[in-house]
C-alpha cells in the first residue's frame, strides 16, 4: 500500500487511515538532551557561548589531551537536581560517571562521559492536559560531543560543543500518540525554561529529541520491533516524523515484512523518515566507571538548598493565575507557558486601573499581544512592547478616551512604531468623543436620512437597531462612545415612535 508523500500534515490522518490505525497500536518513547545553561563546560573551564568561532572554546581536557583530569561543574548539577525535583524524581544518593566507548572524529577522546547504570535521578513524570502521565525512567549527566561540518571536499570538526553539560530526560515507553508525545515535550521545554536551567533553544540545538518507536497489533502481548528517530528539531516534525513511522510500520506489518531495527532521520521537505544506519548488530560501548572522577554523592542538605531557591513551576502558575485572577485554566495554561509571559501579564495586571479586570489583560494577551508576537517572532526576553505601554492602552479604554475598536488600532500602531498609546492617540486625533450633543446631532441625521428603515425598525423589525450603530460607527470612525450611541439612538427611536402614535 503506498501512501502520499511530501509536507502532507501527517497529524491528521485521512478518514481510511483511521480504522486501520485502530487495529494497531504505537509504543513511543521519548529521549532529551537539554543543554544546561551553565557558563563552563562539564568538566573543564571553557565557555559555553554559542555561534563562537570553531575550536575558539576549547582546552587540554575538552579535546582529551593526555594527562589530564576533568573536574565536575557543580552548577550542572545544581540544575539538575533543580528539574529532578520540579518532574519529582528521585535523586539518587550516590551516581557514577561512566566512559561510553565508540570512534567518531567528533569525539576526541574516544569516549563520551555519561551515567549509565547509575543515573543520578530515577522515576518522576509530567501531567499533560488530559490527564495522561508520562513517566520518566530517568534522568542522568552526559557531556556533547563536537560537530562535524561537511564542506565539498573535505569535512571539519568543530569541538565547540565538545563537553557541554547536557541532561538526558528519558521516558518510559507509554506514549501513544503524536499529540501526547508533542505536548509532553513542549511541557518539559517550559519547565526547564522556568527553571532557568536551559534556555531550550530547538534552533541552536540546545533541545534535542529522539524517538523510539514500535507498532503492534493491539491484541499484541509482545512489543515490536523499534526504530529510532535521531535528532529532531522541531515540534511540528517531531509529531509529524512520529506520525509517518506509525503508519510506515503498520504498512510493513500488513505487507506482512519483517521491521528492521534501524536508526532513522526525518526529512521535513520530504514528509517522510529514511533509514541512516542499521542498527541490526547492536554496538557495544564497552561502559565502565570513569577512573578519573569520583562518584557523585547528593547530600540531603544540598536537596534542601537547591529546594528552597526552586522557581515556581508552570502548573502551579497556572493553578494560581486561575484562581487569583479568575481566569480559565486554560487561558492561565498559556500565559505560564513561557514564564517571560507570564510576567508580563502579571506586570499589567498590576498597573492598569480596576476597571480592567484581570480577565480583560488575558484577553489582550492572548489574542492581540500573542498575534504579533508569534507573526513577527518576537524574543520574550526582548519585549517590543512593554507592560508600561500595554497597560497605559488599557487604562485609555476604562477612562473613556477611546473605545476598544480603536484600542485595536492603536496596538497596532504601537507595534509599528513602539510610541507611547497616549501619544498616538493624540497625534492621530482618536480620542473618543463624547459630547453628547454632538453625537445626537449625527444621529438625528442618519435617522432622517434613512426614514425607510425607521419606518421598518418602528413596525416592528428590531433586527435594524444594529444597521443604524453601524451607520453612526462609520460615520464617526468608531470614536463615539458605544454607550453613549446605544442610549442616546435609543431615545430617539422612542421619540419617533411617540411622534408616530400622537399622529394615529
Ligand atoms: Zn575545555
Amino acid at each position: 500500500m503506498s501512501r502520499p508523500q511530501g509536507g502532507m500534515n501527517t497529524t491528521n490522518l485521512s478518514s481510511n487511515e483511521q480504522p486501520r490505525q485502530s487495529q494497531f497500536k504505537a509504543v513511543i518513547g521519548l529521549e532529551v538532551h537539554c543543554q544546561l545553561n551553565t557558563e563552563t563546560k562539564l568538566f573543564c573551564g571553557c565557555p559555553t557561548q554559542f555561534g563562537e568561532l570553531p575550536n575558539h572554546n576549547t582546552c587540554p581536557i575538552c579535546l582529551g589531551l593526555p594527562g589530564v583530569l576533568p573536574v565536575l561543574n557543580t552548577k550542572a548539577v545544581d540544575f539538575g537536581i533543580r528539574l529532578a525535583l520540579a518532574v519529582g524524581a528521585r535523586l539518587q544518593p550516590t551516581s557514577v560517571f561512566a566512559r561510553k566507548q565508540y570512534f567518531y572524529p567528533d569525539l576526541p577522546k574516544g569516549y563520551q562521559i555519561t551515567q549509565y547504570d547509575l543515573p543520578y535521578a530515577v522515576g518522576g513524570g509530567i501531567s499533560l492536559s488530559d490527564g495522561k502521565f508520562i513517566a520518566l525512567t530517568r534522568i542522568h549527566f552526559e557531556e556533547d560531543a563536537g560537530k562535524n561540518i561537511h564542506g565539498d571536499r573535505v569535512s571539519y570538526v568543530d569541538l565547540n560543543r565538545a563537553g557541554i553539560p547536557l541532561l538526558e530526560i528519558v521516558t518510559e515507553p507509554c506514549i501513544h500518540t503524536p499529540e501526547h508525545a508533542g505536548e509532553y515535550l513542549k511541557r518539559l521545554r517550559s519547565i526547564v525554561r522556568h527553571l532557568e536551567i536551559s534556555d531550550g533553544n530547538l534552533d541552536e540545538g540546545s533541545f534535542r529529541c529522539d524517538v523510539n518507536i514500535s507498532v503492534q497489533g493491539i491484541h499484541d502481548k509482545e512489543l515490536g520491533t523499534r526504530c529510532e528517530i535521531k535528532n529532531l528539531n522541531s515540534f511540528k516534525n517531531i509529531e509529524r516524523a512520529i506520525q509517518y513511522e506509525i503508519l510506515r510500520q503498520i504498512d510493513l506489518i500488513e505487507d506482512g515484512k519483517k521491521i528492521v531495527q534501524e536508526t532513522l532521520l526525518y526529512d521535513p521537505a520530504l514528509g517522510r523518515t529514511q533509514a541512516m544506519r542499521s542498527k541490526e548488530e547492536a554496538k557495544d560501548y564497552r561502559y565502565f566507571p570513569d577512573p578519573d572522577l569520583k562518584p557523585l554523592i547528593i547530600s540531603p542538605e544540598r536537596i534542601e538548598r537547591v529546594k528552597t531557591n526552586l522557581a515556581e513551576l508552570p502548573e502551579a502558575m497556572a493553578n494560581r493565575f486561575s484562581e487569583s485572577y479568575q481566569i480559565t485554566l486554560l487561558d492561565a495554561d498559556q500565559l505560564t507557558h513561557e514564564k517571560e509571559l507570564a510576567l508580563f501579564f502579571e506586570e499589567v495586571v498590576a498597573k492598569v486601573k480596576k476597571e480592567i479586570s484581570p480577565k480583560i489583560v488575558a484577553n489582550w494577551i492572548l489574542s492581540e499581544y500573542l498575534r504579533e508576537h508569534n507573526e513577527k517572532k518576537w524574543d520574550f526576553k526582548k519585549p517590543v512592547i512593554t507592560a508600561q505601554n500595554m497597560a497605559d492602552l488599557l487604562n485609555l479604554m476604562a477612562e473613556g478616551v477611546i473605545s476598544g475598536k480603536i484600542a485595536k488600532m492603536v496596538f497596532n500602531e504601537m507595534v509599528d512604531t513602539q510610541a507611547d498609546p497616549s501619544v498616538i492617540v493624540k497625534k492621530k486625533g482618536l480620542v473618543q468623543i463624547t459630547d453628547t450633543s454632538i453625537i445626537r446631532e449625527a444621529i438625528a441625521t442618519i435617522l432622517a436620512n434613512n426614514s425607510g428603515q425607521v419606518g421598518e425598525y418602528l413596525s416592528g423589525k428590531e433586527k435594524l437597531f444594529g444597521f443604524f450603530v453601524g451607520e453612526i460607527m462609520k460615520v464617526s470612525k468608531g470614536k463615539y462612545n458605544p454607550a453613549l450611541v446605544n442610549q442616546i439612538l435609543k431615545e430617539l427611536l422612542n421619540d419617533q415612535e411617540k411622534t408616530l402614535q400622537a399622529q394615529k
